[in-house]
């Protein structure tokens, strides 16, 4: 249930409410939003009763979260969550593109990627430094030596850092260095790491389980939410199908289902969906003409000579047409969205 107050409560009647809460066992959780505060009511068994809040001073009423996500669904907040990594927005009317290797492979590898997607358009660098990789004889990553790389390509191209922790054990180092810290596929369904994400300050990039359902996607991001991390930036990277002709089938469908479901972001990556780089750059057209709010890519300025995904690793060139080709795409369904601007302007229709 959300318990919303009328515009203007005082503290003294938002406390009255959160204690209230609190003396029926659950746990309240208040939720700012422009105008009034809501509070929404979580760990409670069963339904709870409206009537004794309605009565109390400054609420305005009590709505029915009927989803098993709550704090990730749009019944709780109706508005789009906006996040600010390091400076760049995620979120509602802006379109993030983060890019880069696989893997860091080395100080050179990252700084001549970085530079090269930040050059196209890039925002956010993408890069592995702990690697899950189907054998134990592939290529791991560099470990915390790749965090320090990251590091150093954030200090001279100044695009803050996207890259994975892939176990409770590393989470903290991996926090130290991250701007976003990323959980995998492979680990949707880590319970432990989630609740280690739901403590961190950091944003979190949360991608879908390779077999997973959207209801457990966002029940994923419920546990980082509950956790008491509202930075949850969602990725499609395609699930596991019958299908030959591609690594995963990147599913589309699942981006306007999340974004009506919920207020979180949620990006695309079509490379690991892909497997294949001359599937991207048609997949990410597509992704942006269905509303995602991002893209993640793999870019490589050598993919032949890639330590990890190089077939599905963009060329330099090709990540530029990728960029070049998204733009006009992003401006027409900002207008079809929005109606078109009633004065001409090049900077097209406002998100
Ligand atoms: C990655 O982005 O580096 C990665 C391993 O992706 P996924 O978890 O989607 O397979
Ligand atoms: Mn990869």
């Amino acid at each position: 249930m959300l318990v919303v107050m009328k515009k203007g409560a005082t503290p003294v009647e938002i406390e009255a409410v959160t204690s209230g809460i609190e003396r029926k066992g659950c746990i309240a959780r208040p939720i700012p939003g422009g105008e009034r505060v809501a509070i929404c009511v979580l760990h409670n068994n069963g339904p709870v009763d409206a009537a004794a809040f309605l009565q109390l001073p400054g609420v305005k009423e009590a709505i029915p979260v009927t989803r098993p996500y709550k704090l990730v669904s749009r019944e709780s907040q109706g508005w789009d969550t906006v996040i600010d990594v390091g400076g760049v927005l995620v979120g509602n009317g802006h379109l993030t593109l983060m890019a880069g290797p696989c893997a860091v492979e080395s100080e050179m590898q990252a700084l001549s990627i970085a530079r090269i997607v930040k050059k196209a358009g890039a925002q956010i660098f993408r890069g592995g430094a702990f690697k899950p990789r189907t054998s134990p004889y592939a290529f791991q990553g560099l470990g915390e030596e790749g965090l320090k790389i990251l590091a150093k390509v954030r200090q001279e191209t100044g695009m803050p850092v996207v890259t994975e922790a892939i176990d409770h054990e590393v989470f903290d180092m991996v926090e130290q260095y991250a701007d976003v810290v990323q959980i995998g596929a492979r680990n949707m369904q880590n319970f432990s790491l989630l609740r280690r994400a739901g403590k961190s300050r950091k944003p979190v990039l949360l991608k879908r389980g390779m077999a997973a359902t959207i209801e457990e996607w966002l029940m994923a991001a419920e546990y980082v939410m509950e956790g008491g991390n509202e930075k949850v930036i969602l990725c499609e990277r395609g699930v596991r199908t019958f299908a030959h002709h591609s690594r995963n089938t990147l599913d589309l469908s699942a981006i306007p289902v999340v974004s009506q479901e919920s207020h979180l972001p949620v990006i695309v990556d079509p490379s690991h969906a892909a497997g294949l780089r001359d599937q991207v750059i048609p997949l990410s057209r597509a992704a942006v003409a269905v509303g995602c709010h991002g893209l993640m890519v793999e870019v490589h300025h050598a993919p032949e000579t890639a330590l990890s995904d190089g077939p599905q690793s963009l060329y330099p060139a090709q990540f530029d047409d990728l960029c070049r080709q998204i733009g006009p795409i992003f401006d027409v369904y900002k207008m079809s969205i929005n109606g078109y601007p009633s004065e001409h302007s090049n900077t097209g229709a406002k998100a």
